[in-house]
């Protein structure tokens, strides 16, 4: 049917939803709470939005603040999780596991209770062994420009920069994570020092993109023939398992239940998703629901994943 016929069924346009949804977003006047405990995060003025999306034909669709950099966070772990994964493959399963947690980011409980194994790779105990993993015998900054190049070839453009000092507010104030960190050692699941670990995880953490360049960066974990392949297809599978099932912490199914596609959150606000062979988005707006993960991102891609039938399931 032609789109000018009376009642016609018009196909999904991106670039009619998306500026749609920045609006609907920007409508509704709770933006939830921005992190706080990282001081620098704090500062951030909750009312930003935007949305990126690159389709498997390389096509870039986005709105809203798409262009403002923001503390990426979490999301990296995809990307440090790709490398570690790269460099000592299925060891790195001997040191983490791979199922959700059932509990916040930064829990301390179960690490004990599981001595010192973390859940998965995405919680903060199981993302610093990760990066200890990346770390191996090298200096920090050895491991930080080898994470930063990857980001930049992912994203395709060498503008991606770590924010230090967003870094170095997180190690003043990060005694939760010191306190992962040292318990890990106790352990015996760290090769490096607790210092040397947690700041080249505090660094990879503070790198800043914009909403346009993490969708870029994402298009390794589409698959599709069209777009950079930077890891196995094997390995793309497996990344986008755990990104569904433990990406967004306790709050992973309901996500699932949502927007029903892999994604991965950061504290800053952002979220990476995936549809798998067909695109991947970004979203930013830095105010946070009760698990940490965006409240409006989750919003947004909940919204889209429906008009654009992109649920897995
Ligand atoms: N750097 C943050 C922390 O360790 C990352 C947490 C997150 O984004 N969920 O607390």
């Amino acid at each position: 049917m032609r789109p000018s016929q009376a009642g016609a069924t018009e196909l999904p346009n991106l670039d009619a939803i998306l500026p749609r949804l920045n609006d609907q977003m920007r409508d509704d006047d709770i933006w939830g709470e921005v992190a706080d405990y990282i001081p620098e995060l704090a500062r951030i003025d909750p009312r930003q939005f935007a949305i990126a999306v690159v389709l498997a034909d390389g096509t870039l669709h986005s709105a809203g603040d798409a262009d403002t950099p923001f503390s990426v966070q979490s999301v990296t772990k995809v990307f440090t999780l790709a490398i570690a994964l790269g460099r000592i493959g299925d060891q790195l399963w001997t040191r983490v596991g791979r199922e959700p947690s059932g509990r916040a980011f930064n829990s301390i409980v179960q690490l004990e209770q599981e001595q010192g194994r973390p859940r998965n790779p995405f919680i903060n105990a199981g993302a610093i062994v990760t990066t200890d993993a990346v770390l191996g015998n090298r200096q920090p900054r050895e491991a930080l420009a080898e994470i930063v190049q990857f980001v930049r070839t992912a994203a395709g453009t060498d503008d991606i920069h770590i924010n230090n000092k967003v870094a170095a507010s997180e190690t003043t104030f990060g005694h939760r994570n010191f306190a992962l960190a040292h318990f890990l050692a106790s352990c015996d699941n760290l090769t490096n020092r607790p210092e040397m670990t947690l700041g080249t995880y505090f660094h990879h953490c503070a790198l800043e993109m914009t909403t346009v360049q993490l969708a870029m960066a994402g298009r390794f974990l589409v698959d599709a023939p069209g777009l950079p392949r930077l890891v196995t297809p094997r390995r793309i599978r497996r990344l986008n398992a755990l990104m569904l099932t433990c990406g967004h912490y306790d709050g992973s199914g309901d996500f699932a239940y949502r927007v029903g596609i892999p994604g991965k959150s950061g504290v800053g606000g952002g979220i990476l998703a995936i549809v798998p062979g067909v695109a991947s988005i970004a979203v930013w707006s830095p105010g946070l629901n009760r698990y940490g993960n965006s409240l409006k991102g989750t919003e947004a891609l909940a919204s889209l994943a429906r008009q654009m039938s992109w649920s897995i399931f």
